[in-house]
């Protein structure tokens, strides 16, 4: 306990800390008031367990936005490029020594089944798959189970001009104490929980910039952005090459890694942007929003999160209006149109009627398949 108190102190300089050299220059200094703090990772065995988190907007030879959704019939190329990336840095991890390497799904393409096919995938590496649907950045951390974590074709966050770039969703910012984070912040702080480093992160040179604030990470640059559905490539094989020696490195240099712990309490912010909007919750009493955000106080990262989910639930219910804007400009339009004002009353009918009961909600998976972000 008392190494932990002490390497706090030691990192508390993560409060404040410059960077403020190449590519950024000296006219713009990197200023980072962070909402975590910085703690030594625990020293490891003789195993090194590594969980891999992948998403799909980052990824190596890709620069067509239908490749990361299921309904496209783009997707199957998107899912080999998955592979091909995630083989890469699974060779890197155990050439830098990792004995365990498990991959878990936290993209949501709308694919039932995982994204990455298992008969691609490098058979040293292993998928994560539950019995119950599961929360892949939140309900995985626990104690003692992984050394590191790591993040493959990853995206920058909502506003930073990357390929795809969003957190979490279409149109959402996520900010602790005023800072706006990336998913891969997000991943790390969860981790942070058990004491346990992110170490690598593989994405668009926007995500690159984004992650200043974990300076201690090896990052594998892929493409740069051009906008957020166009970008220039990298030549997939070098980019590949650079994977494999990040992670690499990574695993190498585990000693030197940080654990982000959130400094508690925390002000949680949603700021939504189109298609999204909180506008919902304006004139609310005793909810604090404004300028298109909602923010509350959370005793937790837990907390934070939980409170983040519920927010963006209210954030996306605004993507409706774009299905009005579709309908309305559809031959069938009127006749849905009409059709969804009557089942509206149908249910107000039945529910006052005591003939209405509720869905039960799905929580299991077919047994061994829940997988994470579907
Ligand atoms: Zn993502």
């Amino acid at each position: 306990m008392m190494n932990r108190i002490s390497t706090s102190l030691l990192f508390a300089f993560a409060f404040v800390f410059l960077v403020g050299c190449e590519p950024w220059g000296e006219d713009k200094p990197f200023v980072f008031d962070a909402p975590w703090e910085l703690v030594d990772a625990p020293a490891v065995g003789e195993e090194i367990r590594v969980l891999l988190y992948h998403d799909m907007e980052g990824l190596a030879g890709q620069d067509d936005p239908r490749t990361f959704s299921f309904s496209k019939p783009q997707y199957p190329e998107g899912q080999e490029m998955l592979a091909a990336d995630i083989n890469a840095v699974v060779d890197g991890l155990f050439a830098g020594g990792a004995t365990v390497v498990h991959i878990v799904d936290g993209h949501g393409s709308g694919n039932p089944d995982p994204d990455l096919r298992t008969d691609l995938l490098d058979p040293r590496a292993q998928q994560v798959f539950r019995d119950e649907y599961f929360d892949a950045y939140f309900d995985l951390t626990e104690d003692d189970v992984y050394d590191a974590v790591g993040v493959v074709g990853m995206h920058a966050k909502t506003g930073s001009g990357g390929f795809a770039s969003h957190t979490y969703t279409l149109g959402i910012d996520f900010l602790l104490n005023g800072q706006s984070i990336t998913e891969t912040e997000l991943v790390g702080l969860s981790w942070g929980r058990a004491n346990v480093p992110l170490i690598f992160a593989s994405g668009d040179d926007r995500l690159e910039n984004d992650l200043r604030t974990m300076p201690w990470i090896e990052f594998a640059q892929v493409k740069t952005a051009t906008s957020a559905s166009t970008a220039d490539l990298r030549p997939v094989d070098e980019a590949h090459a650079d994977m494999r020696e990040a992670a690499k490195r990574a695993i190498e240099n585990l000693a030197n890694a940080k654990v982000m712990k959130v400094i508690t309490p925390v002000r949680t912010t949603l700021r939504a942007v189109q298609p999204a909007s909180l506008k919902l919750l304006e004139g609310v009493p005793g909810i604090n929003y404004g300028e298109g955000s909602a923010t509350f106080i959370a005793g937790s990262m837990q907390e934070a999160y939980d409170g983040f989910v519920a927010l963006v639930g209210v954030a996306t219910k605004n993507y409706v209006r774009l299905l009005y804007e579709n309908l309305s400009a559809h031959p069938s339009g009127p006749e849905i149109m009409s059709a969804y004002r009557d089942s509206l009353f149908l249910r107000w009918f039945d529910v006052e009627s005591e003939r209405w009961q509720p869905e039960p909600e799905e929580t299991s998976a077919t047994p061994g398949r829940g997988h994470g972000y579907r």
